[in-house]
């Protein structure tokens, strides 16, 4: 089969792209952050994601899809599952009518619940491409409670000590968790425009946080906690006249020299994929018959082989499938 060059994954046999990063007639889009995007003539997508999504991208025509409701296509059913990722993030199942093979692409996955409390799990499949950013056994994140319990202290000690804790979370997704985290152990939070552009959309959903949302206007109140994504440009210059401290939540904190390359003084493991533990899991519990892993290390498909499995990465640039 002929493969073209492109970014994204294409099953030629259904003429179905999946989170293709050039326009098409037709794409799935799995969540809406920007590296799975682009402005499709026709969009197949949750409903959050169509929201999130037009945020950043002009979305000429969409179909929303709910979890769990089948769209029937001549050739292929095709059903969307919880991700647990960010807001609208879905698993694909994609159930090929003239084989019988259920084919699933994760996207981008955590396993457990989201901020509605929609639980993402593995799903039984032939074949599985899956999410493995973090496919390496050195990544294998502590309990979620007791990263929460770290952010908390570290909050406290800044500003015990006087300084402007600056939490430093990506503007969909790992933003809203920070901030619910934030207002639930009763802090005040400032939220970045980006965030907070996001958030509304959360909010527009029916997400709920359990405090106030408070736009950063570039002034900061006494006492409060300031929310940023981690590529704001110039926050130095932003804080020049006051001393602050920056906590960075990424799942490459595990790495220790996570802080230092991106230069924070603190960083903690809160993360948004699925770690070593969590991608076992899902293929243990999935049975598929072939693995493409996509993203991360290559250890993950290499572990899975030693196992006996038929898995393989797919490299950066290989997009079709089959
Ligand atoms: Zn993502």
């Amino acid at each position: 089969m002929q493969t073209p060059i492109e970014p994204g994954i294409f099953l030629p046999s259904l003429e179905l792209w999946l989170d293709s990063r050039r326009v098409k007639p037709e794409g799935f889009i799995s969540h809406a952050h920007s590296d799975h995007l682009a402005s499709h003539h026709h969009v197949l997508a949750t409903a959050e994601t169509i929201a999130l999504a037009a945020q950043r991208m002009k979305i000429k025509q969409a179909m929303p899809l709910s979890y769990g409701e089948p769209l029937e296509r001549d050739d292929y059913t095709l059903t969307l599952y919880p991700a647990g990722h960010c807001l609208g993030a879905a698993q694909v199942a994609i159930d090929v009518h003239a084989s019988g093979e259920r084919i699933v692409y994760t996207g981008d996955l955590h396993l457990g619940h989201d901020l509605f409390g929609r639980p993402a799990t593995p799903l039984a499949c032939d074949t599985l491409i899956i999410d493995a950013t973090f496919g390496h056994p050195a990544y294998v994140f502590p309990a979620r409670a007791s990263v929460i319990d770290d952010v908390c202290a570290w909050v406290r000690e800044t500003l015990r000590n006087g300084e402007v804790p600056v939490v430093l979370a990506y503007s969909l997704g790992k933003g809203q968790e920070a901030l619910h985290i934030l207002l639930e152990a009763g802090f005040n939070v400032q939220v970045h425009e980006s965030t907070y552009a996001m958030t509304a959309v959360y909010l527009q959903m029916g997400a709920k946080f359990p405090g106030r949302l408070q736009r950063w206007r570039g002034k900061r109140e006494e006492g409060t906690v300031v929310l940023m994504p981690p590529h704001v440009r110039n926050r130095r210059e932003t804080f020049a006249l006051e001393p602050f401290r920056t906590l960075l939540l990424s799942g490459w904190a595990i790495d220790p020299s996570c802080k230092y390359r991106m230069r924070v003084d603190e960083a903690l493991p809160l993360s948004d994929h699925c770690d070593w533990i969590q991608l076992n899991e899902y293929v243990e519990r999935a049975q598929p018959q072939r693995i493409f892993t996509m993203f991360g290390p290559q250890h993950f498909s290499a572990h899975l082989r030693d196992k006996g499995m038929d898995a393989w990465p797919l490299e950066a640039h290989q997009a079709a499938l089959f």
